[in-house]
């Protein structure tokens, strides 16, 4: 895709724009894709700041407007704690507590309520058997282990490979990198859920209205772009593997 964008027309006469794909293109669109991390990350940075300070219309805390969206779920199970930290703020399925950071916890503000709601909606997930989330924890042990051995594989794999033209070691290393990538896309549609539930409680509830409500859309908003971003910077480190073999296999 790169290769096509910088070669102009051209590309095209050449036959298949993805022979045309090296790992230095790969390579190319995972540093833009940084750069747009970083961008949206600043956003962010900038959108909570803001909404930090303008205040819930009856002064509640995070953890008091996260308690009524757990009780109006009708969610008795889970607890609200305080968890040190900035942007820590979780759910915990193992010890079923929504966990708030400093800046949630025992903050006035609308920003504080999105996240706080946010959090209890993965609750309300975990409560309804929300099928993505339900993926999410199972991929875990799986990614946790494939992350930490994968570029190992691959790096064994191409010296295999230099010997033998033998690729499937590679191939398993890249399926196991390939991992990360399907529990980023997972990630998706959870935290897009959560951050729909928690707009939608926050909305019937009278919690936010007008301008806050719509303060709130756009912090949840910015939060699930860098999701967005990670997913896509993890599908570029499988194409870059991807790329790596097969230049390789070009090479011999
Ligand atoms: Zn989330």
């Amino acid at each position: 895709m790169i290769t096509l964008l910088q070669a102009g027309p051209a590309a095209y006469d050449t036959g298949s724009a993805f022979a045309n794909f090296t790992s230095s293109d790969a390579f190319f669109l995972i540093i833009a894709i940084a750069v747009i991390g970083f961008i949206v990350q600043a956003r962010l940075q900038s959108v909570f700041a803001k909404y930090s300070k303008v205040g819930t219309p009856d002064g509640m805390t995070g953890a008091e407007i996260a308690e009524k969206m757990l009780r109006d779920n009708n969610i008795r199970n889970v607890r609200i704690t305080h968890v040190a930290g900035h942007l820590t703020d979780h759910f915990d399925p193992r010890t079923m507590t929504v966990n708030l950071s400093d800046a949630v916890y025992s903050s006035r503000s609308i920003a504080a309520a999105a996240v706080a709601c946010h959090e209890c909606g993965h609750a309300v997930q975990h409560a309804q058997g929300y099928a993505p989330l339900q993926l999410r924890s199972q991929l875990v042990p799986i990614v946790s282990f494939s992350s930490r051995f994968a570029v190992w594989i691959i790096i064994g794999g191409l010296i295999l490979m230099a010997s033998t033209q033998n690729e499937i070691v590679c191939w398993i290393g890249i399926g196991m990198i390939a991992m990360s990538a399907v529990f980023s896309l997972v990630t998706l549609p959870v935290e897009y859920n959560a951050s729909n539930r928690a707009l939608e409680w926050l909305e019937t509830s009278r919690t936010l209205q007008g301008e806050q409500l719509a303060g709130a859309r756009v912090a949840l908003r910015w939060a699930a772009r860098t999701y967005l971003v990670a997913a896509l910077s993890a599908i570029t480190t499988v194409l870059y593997y991807i790329t790596i073999v097969t230049g390789n296999r070009r090479q011999n």
